[in-house]
């Protein structure tokens, strides 16, 4: 028998495997096995890295492999931020060691201290890893000795005084300042006048730039209130969540910077996240202006070097404010005061592959774990974040006017019902030529999404969508069918429209690259191009078509949601919509809210300089609630109708959602898994009384996906306890084959 005093770890490991494992600390490693470090531990007939959760007592130490060398000096994370990451790995049925994989920087993994090799009779062994470029980066940094006899001459005096006089300095600013002097300051160290040290650098992506300062803004009534209530909470030092809703322009983000003020005067710190395309040098500009403190930037434009460098300064304390896009939720960022989510709204924020999870939502939960403020700002919230400000889960604060009192853009909605599908109407082709005599910038934003086509009514725009869930239904050309992707529900293509029976029926689905043709066709003098995600391809063609823009050397620019986001175009004078439709028409419950969330952010293109601005909406749709509420610029009006909508069929708030998504190379296999899965389903369903309906399974709308089958099966819970349960009983009792993948998402965002 073993004694008790063994060492006994908790291991997490970043395999798709449920669970943490029991290893044995040999004595030589007792005092270095710290939870947060990184362990090299037997697995099966491998040697993996794994996660040291902790201290274990676990029975039957005897049988237990022993831990093989412990991988970091320092540990990667701390108690509370493993909390966290358990909290993720729970609520989105995750293995623990892949979460907390994800959570920390890839880079981490190229200065692991060892590496095992197989020696020549086969045993491991570890041999010290040779971390090549991409590891810690050192300069050198040279010190006058002040008391040192020696004078040197020439070249060398004139290093040494002004090393005397400026304390310390690099080896490159010296030879910047000298000239070549490798020699003299080789003398200096000989000599004892200059001492040599080791400092690290960091890569700075958005070095050296003079970012200049400035202070607080005196703030609106508006502003004050909302800064009032944080600063409250602050002082109260309890988890206080808010929505923070405010056009554009009406000053959010000086409400962040100087609620962030009052967060560090109080020794704490802050997180800013934005969607990855609003993450410019402006934005960061504004924030190095205002601050003094160390600010660390995480953006996806990071090689994992870099990256990794953000996080060590982060880790040590020498930066107080991150910003970042979803992923800078990880930061390892102590005593966070205030947690910014900017565009809460954002479906950016969720990641969809890996562990799928949403970084707005989180930053509510790592907030409440850190008691924390978190500030969910938007000029459309989620109609969940608005129904929870309303039922008071969250704060709310409103900025109801611009700062600056720009004139809101003149809109119009144009009918195309009985247009036999024309690309243009006349009214947009007439503006079109009115805005280029005129020598207006127009922007026509094509909103084109995923893949699926719809059948439509040219006559009276109806659509065809299932009678269970209200969603639209997809046709599938293989099976000549319009199909639901939510419960499968299936038709033939009707002949006629089942509303007015007119046979102007038609699937719909257009590209940016046929606007384009029948634009240059109108307009064969204008300077027309083209901004979507095949047009921009590789570095700098999306900054590069915005310089153009910007430059005023395009006349109309087509482009996707990518135009809608973020930038600031002072020459457009005209935005044109041409298919409001196309997210309308979405097979996705939210379709509603993508539509009125993208007009109302297209709108917010037209006008920006000093000349008002004309927007003008094409759509088979023009009294769909998300387009008239947009166009007026009426967010509660939208939110009323749309709540009313999501209460009737059971959506978020008022239910909650998971898919399951099982593919396979073979088409049988993944659907055989996702008919005993849907079984399994409902029987845990069934025994346990758990309110949870489940759909499908169906085969999933994109059906076919890098060579693999998919299916997928809807998970509605009135209850989210219900919900959780269902999901973690059937994940503990379902096995399928290996050749079939199973993801689990938790509150999807995306449902194609
Ligand atoms: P949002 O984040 O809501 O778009 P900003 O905070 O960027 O709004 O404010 C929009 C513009 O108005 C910015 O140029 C900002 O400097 C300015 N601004 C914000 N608040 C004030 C204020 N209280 N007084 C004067 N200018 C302000
Ligand atoms: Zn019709
Ligand atoms: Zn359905």
């Amino acid at each position: 028998m073993q004694t008790t005093s063994q060492h006994i770890v908790e291991v997490a490991i970043p395999l798709p495997l449920e669970g943490s494992f029991h290893y044995l600390v040999p004595q030589r490693l007792s005092a270095a096995a710290q939870a947060g470090k990184r362990v090299l531990v037997p697995f099966g007939r491998r040697k993996v890295t794994g996660y040291l959760l902790g201290d274990a007592d676990a029975p039957g130490a005897g049988e237990l492999k022993e831990v093989l060398e412990i991988l970091d000096e320092e540990p990667l994370f701390t108690p509370s931020e493993l909390e966290f990451y358990r909290w993720i790995a729970g609520y989105y049925l995750h293995p623990l060691g892949e979460v907390i994989k994800m959570a920390l920087p890839a880079g981490i993994n190229l200065v692991s201290r060892y590496r095992c090799e197989q020696s020549e009779d086969g045993t491991p062994v570890l041999k010290e890893y040779l971390a090549g470029g991409k590891s810690v980066r050192t300069e050198r940094l040279y010190t006058a000795v002040p008391d040192c006899s020696a004078r040197p001459r020439g070249k060398g005096l004139e290093i040494l005084e002004y090393l005397l006089e400026v304390g310390e300095c690099s080896g490159p600013e010296l030879r910047e300042r000298f000239g070549p002097c490798t020699a003299q300051l080789g003398r200096l160290v000989e000599l004892g006048a200059a001492r040599l040290s080791q400092r690290e650098v960091y890569r700075d992506p958005f070095k050296a730039k003079e970012y200049g300062h400035d202070g607080p803004l005196p703030l609106n009534p508006a502003q004050a209130e909302a800064l009032a209530r944080v600063s409250a909470a602050l002082a109260a030092g309890d988890f206080a969540p808010f929505l923070l809703h405010g056009v554009t322009g009406s000053g959010k983000t000086e409400v962040y910077l100087q609620s962030i003020a009052v967060a560090l005067a109080a020794g704490r710190t802050a997180l800013v996240l934005v969607p990855e395309i609003a993450l410019t040098p402006q934005l960061v500009g504004r924030f190095k202006r205002r601050f003094d403190c160390g600010i660390a930037v995480l953006h996806s434009g990071l090689s994992d070097g870099e990256r990794f460098d953000e996080w060590r300064r982060i880790r040590r304390g020498e930066a107080s404010i991150v910003i970042g896009a979803r992923s800078a939720l990880f930061a390892p960022l102590e005593r966070v005061g205030v947690i910014v989510v900017d565009e809460e709204h954002e479906g950016s924020y969720k990641q969809s592959e890996g562990v799928r999870y949403n970084a707005r939502d989180l930053a509510l939960v790592r907030g409440k774990l850190g008691k924390a403020v978190v500030l969910l700002g938007s000029a459309t919230p989620l109609v969940t974040s608005y129904h929870a400000a309303q039922t008071g889960r969250l704060g709310y604060l409103s900025l109801p006017d611009r700062v600056r009192d720009l004139p809101m853009p003149e809109t119009r909605m144009l009918d195309a019902r009985n247009h036999k599908g024309d690309i243009f109407l006349p009214e947009l082709v007439e503006a079109m030529g009115e805005n280029l005599d005129a020598g207006g910038q127009t922007l026509l934003f094509l909103n084109r999404r995923g893949f699926a086509t719809y059948l439509v009514c040219e006559t009276c725009g109806h659509v065809l969508r299932c009678p269970n869930c209200a969603v639209t239904l997809t046709y599938h050309r293989i099976k000549g069918k319009h199909v639901c992707h939510y419960c499968d529900f299936t038709m033939l293509p009707p002949s006629t429209c089942p509303d007015c029976q007119s046979g102007a029926i038609t699937l719909l689905g257009r590209g940016t690259e046929r606007v384009e043709d029948q634009v240059q066709k109108l307009f064969p003098d204008a300077r027309v191009s083209r901004m979507d995600r095949d047009s921009t391809r590789g570095k700098g063609g999306h900054a590069r078509v915005l310089k153009e823009l910007e430059e005023g050397m395009v006349d109309i620019l087509i482009g996707t949601q990518m135009i809608a986001k973020g930038h600031d175009f002072p020459g457009v004078t005209l935005v044109g919509v041409l298919s409001a439709d196309a997210s309308l028409n979405l097979p996705d419950f939210r379709s509603a809210e993508r539509t009125f969330q993208l007009v109302t952010q297209v709108m917010g293109r037209a006008g920006r300089g000093d000349k008002p601005g004309r927007v003008l909406v094409q759509t088979l749709a023009p009294e769909h609630y998300a387009l008239t509420h947009a166009v007026a610029h009426d967010y509660l009006g939208f939110y009323r109708e749309e709540i009313a909508f999501r209460e009737e069929v059971g959506y978020p708030p008022f239910a909650h959602l998971a898919a399951l998504t099982f593919s396979a190379v073979a088409a049988g296999q993944g659907e055989s898994a996702a008919d005993e899965a849907a079984a399994l389903l409902r029987r845990i369903k069934r025994e346990a009384r758990l309110r949870v309906e489940v759909l499908g399974p169906v085969t999933a709308p994109l059906g076919k996906v890098r060579g693999r089958f998919r299916w997928q099966i809807l998970l509605k819970g009135v209850e989210r306890a219900d919900l959780h349960r269902l999901l973690f009983h059937f994940r503990g009792g379902f096995s399928h084959p290996s050749t079939v993948r199973l993801t689990i998402d938790v509150d999807p965002v995306d449902m194609l």
